[in-house]
């Protein structure tokens, strides 16, 4: 277990002369905690990768400096570094038995044959490679996809690194191996509480292992939290979009001051529909009155709009295609002048495809962007309800 420190980091490709240099990573700085499970997560380009294999020490540093417990190691060589690191191809060797493809590492660093047989083991019998079936003497093309990963998984384990890093080591599985070896991956933090660093274009994966996420774009972090925080109060349009399936609503519009409060009013794209305009309540009139007069963009996620009978200040969708996902339906259309997308979970949606339902939005989640800058203007959002903590159980004569 180790304390990780990214501190401006930064890499530039130099490129040929057709095409010239190009900045990957981007004055990066992160700060992770010993034994944190981190997920650095964007789109395909946004330089995840590259912060990974700096790390890793797969790829030179261009400025900045990477601390591993402490220890500066951007000199040092990537087999010093005291890291592991797990591949989205499994990178096993195909003429070696899984013990071996396991074992080889520590042999040829010289370890003893009992140390190695006690990781081994240990490794196999964490990642259920012993039962149901002992799969220690199979060669790798007699395993499945998840099997393979389970023992790309275990050579890292047995190297009992400080760090381990993820390369999207899941996106060579099919839907049902993806979701198991991802429980895996969480099971394996919760039980050898390494830190942990995990790169994936995927936010489903960010949102569900990670201790906290980093989202980022074009080489640089656009947010750094936890996932409820990332998906309650992103900070901009891009987070608010990339985070969250199916995505944010986003309605480009403007904020009209009418009699002491804010109106929202969509703006229509040549539809001839009416456009939505809704009414603030005081506390977000207040919290966007720099905001008055000013176009804005209204972001609110699908599961946020609750269909109701038509009412002032409803937003009209007509609906073009209904999804039922088993426990949630989600309805996919049109409003006045963008697209829309509500989440529902009950059932009498039959008939609903060509109708036009309105749909009351939740004050409470309303995210609001500057449409330049792509910034929340609308500041901290109300605090999220907290569960009561246990009270603990008092014996009677304490009370
Ligand atoms: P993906 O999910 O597709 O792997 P990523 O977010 O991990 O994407 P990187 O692989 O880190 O992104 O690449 C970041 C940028 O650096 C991309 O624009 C990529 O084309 C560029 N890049 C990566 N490796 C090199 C290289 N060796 N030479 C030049 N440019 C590179």
């Amino acid at each position: 277990m180790a304390r990780v420190t990214l501190e401006n980091l930064t890499k530039v490709f130099s490129g040929d002369r057709k095409q010239g240099s190009k900045v990957a990573v981007d004055n990066v700085s992160l700060e992770i905690s010993s034994g944190e499970f981190v997920v650095l997560v964007g789109p395909s380009g946004c330089g995840k990768t590259t912060v990974l294999r700096m790390i890793a020490g797969l790829e030179d540093i261009s400025g900045g400096s990477i601390r591993i417990g402490g220890r500066r190691i951007n000199d040092i060589p990537p087999k010093d570094r005291d890291i592991a690191m797990v591949f989205q191809n499994y990178a096993l060797y195909p003429h070696m038995t899984v013990s071996r493809n396991m074992s080889f590492g520590l042999e040829v660093r010289g370890f003893p044959k009992a140390e190695i047989a006690r990781r081994v083991d240990e490794a196999a019998r964490v990642l259920g490679l012993l039962h149901p079936d002992n799969l220690l003497n199979r060669r790798p093309k007699a395993l499945s996809g998840g099997q393979r990963q389970r023992v790309a998984l275990g050579r890292a384990m047995v190297r009992e690194p400080q760090v381990f890093l993820f390369d999207e080591p899941l996106s060579n599985l099919d839907a049902k191996m993806r979701v198991e070896t991802r429980a895996e991956i969480s099971r394996l933090h919760r039980t050898v509480g390494s830190t942990m660093i995990f790169v994936t274009h995927d936010q489903t994966e960010a949102m569900t292992m990670a201790d906290r996420i980093v989202v980022m774009s074009e080489g640089r972090v656009q947010q750094i939290g936890t996932p409820e925080d990332l998906y309650h109060q992103p900070v901009n349009r891009f987070v608010a979009g990339f985070i969250g399936s199916p995505t944010m609503n986003f309605f480009s519009g403007r904020l009209e001051k009418t009699q002491g409060s804010l109106r929202f009013v969509e703006q229509g794209e040549g539809s001839h529909a009416e456009p939505w305009a809704i009414r603030m309540n005081p506390e977000l009139s207040a919290r966007l009155a720099s905001q008055a007069d000013r176009p804005i963009v209204l972001g609110i996620r699908p599961e946020h709009l609750t269909p109701d009978s038509p009412q002032p200040g409803a937003l009209g969708m007509m609906v073009e295609l209904v999804e039922p996902m088993g426990a949630e339906t989600y309805l996919f259309g049109q409003t006045a002048g963008h697209p829309c997308t509500c989440r529902i979970t009950f059932h009498e949606t039959k008939g609903l495809e060509g109708q036009k339902i309105h749909l009351i939005p939740n004050f409470d989640h309303l995210h609001f962007f500057n449409p330049t800058s792509g910034e929340e203007v609308s500041g901290p959002k109300i605090q999220r309800i907290k569960l009561p903590l246990p009270v603990p159980h008092k014996k009677s004569r304490d009370l």
